[in-house]
């Protein structure tokens, strides 16, 4: 809630300092010490020409290129630096569209639609797969099939995705890299499994898209492998511009077929969307173009380099420190870290934060304990010392805390409740226990959350899932 009075205007100086007010609440965008979320490549002239463009384009509508052709050039313009960077033929087209999410759920529906003879599409996919991928089976009715991966390197199992292939399957997806892991799936095995039984292979790109082409020795997995038929990769994470903009690239204009959407059945104008989004915004796209262009490939390949090294120095100071390991090599700027025996890594992410550091936490998945996940940006790079020197105390702190202790009882409990069957009254309780909340519907999210974290950790995914729905539900009333 904030404090203005809409019944009357309020003037410019109150919506400021009530906007900054709130502002001053969130974490911070700038400045290299949020590692998730946010992305900063510490280039002051970028973010400002972003920003003019996106106030400049706030009100024109991207619902119609014909009426707005500016946005239909900026966006072909864009497309074809990605087309360029990711080795894609000429005949690629692609689309920008509001975030990696939606450009899952573009992919997942043109294969969906490309296969109008399959009866219950379904998508193969490894374990590690980002959650938007479930998110767009949910939605589109598709099965998203997933299949373990190497436990030990958390790359997808290539034969494992083969035998898990059926007539049904209308989509093969890789990762390159994993959000979880940072790690680059066999892409060149997967996609020439797919193209032997004639079902496409998307590469979800949306993190390393912008950061794999500038480095060397890449493991491939751009259109340069063949039987990759579609790839997505968000210009708003790596290409650090402003959010709402990632693009879709397919290798034809055959395969975008089925993400085009026309209707004529309503007195109104025709509709014809390539996305999801109607009505939209040009602002997200002209700021992800004019950062594009300020900051150039020479300018790109020096961010990657900048904020891959401090991933590898970062690495290397997590593999001297007591109580702490990197859980696989990274093979890009991302790092999944685990705890070791007697040290909790939700604890470590409390004192992180207590130190202005944001590390995020990362359930324990499929037999793999918890872990912390961190996102390097270039902005990062300059602060590598003082990250360690702060894991290095946090670590310390939470050896002394040890594990955070969850009541068995409760674990035991959570085992057995089946979240179809909780009522509202039911989760407030459930809340309450986790301390999250009052027990009557209101909200509390405590300052350290390890105790939560270590109890939602316990729960069974589908609990997990349905307390969480159950807290943004009570955050937003
Ligand atoms: C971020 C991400 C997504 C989802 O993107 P949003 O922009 O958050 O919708 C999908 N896949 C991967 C690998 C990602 O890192």
């Amino acid at each position: 809630m904030t404090s203005l009075d809409w019944s009357t205007a309020s003037t410019a100086t109150q919506v400021r300092e009530t906007l900054d007010s709130l502002r001053a609440q969130d974490l911070p965008t700038h400045g290299g010490r949020t590692l998730s979320y946010v992305y900063d490549s510490g280039l002051a002239r970028a973010d400002e020409i972003g920003r003019e463009a996106l106030a400049a384009f706030a009100s024109t509508n991207g619902l119609d290129p014909t009426a707005f052709p500016s946005l239909a050039a900026l966006e072909s313009d864009l497309v074809a630096l990605a087309a360029g960077l990711l080795h894609g033929p000429d005949s690629t087209v692609g689309v920008a569209t509001s975030g990696g999410t939606e450009s899952l759920i573009l992919a997942v529906l043109a294969a969906r639609d490309g296969a109008p003879h399959v009866q219950r599409p379904a998508v193969v996919a490894p374990s590690t797969v980002h959650a938007a991928v479930h998110k767009a089976g949910h939605l589109l009715g598709v099965d998203v099939i997933t299949v373990p991966v190497d436990p030990v390197g958390f790359r997808a199992d290539p034969e494992a995705m083969a035998a898990a292939i059926t007539d049904d399957t209308v989509l093969v997806v890789a990762s390159a890299p994993s959000y979880a892991h940072g790690v680059i799936d066999p892409v060149e095995q997967i996609a020439a499994i797919a193209a032997q039984r004639g079902i496409r292979c998307h590469v979800d790109a949306c993190i390393g898209g912008w950061v794999l082409p500038f480095m060397a020795e890449v493991t491939p997995w751009t259109f340069a492998v063949e039987g990759v038929t579609s790839i997505s990769v968000d210009l708003h994470k790596y290409a650090y511009t402003p959010k709402g903009v990632s693009l879709l690239l397919h290798r034809d204009p055959s395969l975008r077929r089925g993400h085009i959407f026309a209707s004529a059945a309503w007195p109104g104008y025709t509709m014809l969307n390539t996305t999801l989004q109607s009505t939209k915004s040009g602002g997200p796209l002209a700021a992800a173009w004019a950062v594009v262009h300020a900051i150039g490939l020479d300018g790109y390949r020096e961010l990657v380099a900048v904020a891959r090294e401090a991933t590898l120095r970062l690495a290397a100071a997590v593999d001297d420190m007591e109580g702490l390991t990197v859980v696989a090599a990274p093979d890009s700027t991302l790092l999944a870290l685990q705890a070791g025996e007697g040290c909790d890594v939700f604890t470590i992410a409390d004192e992180m934060r207590t130190r202005g550091w944001l590390v995020q936490p990362q359930m324990a998945f499929a037999g793999h304990p918890a872990t912390l996940h961190l996102t390097l940006c270039a902005a990062t790079a300059a602060k590598v010392p003082e990250l360690v020197a702060a894991l290095t105390e946090s670590v310390a702190r939470a050896r002394e805390a040890g594990v955070v202790r969850v009541d068995p009882g409760l674990a035991a409990a959570a085992q057995q409740i089946d979240p179809e069957t909780l009522d509202e009254a039911a989760l407030d309780g459930l809340l309450a226990i986790a301390g999250l909340g009052g027990g009557d519907g209101s909200l509390q999210v405590p300052e350290r959350m390890a105790e939560v974290n270590a109890l939602l950790d316990a729960a069974p995914p589908a609990l997990r899932e349905a307390l969480l729905a159950g807290v943004l539900d009570r955050l937003t009333r």
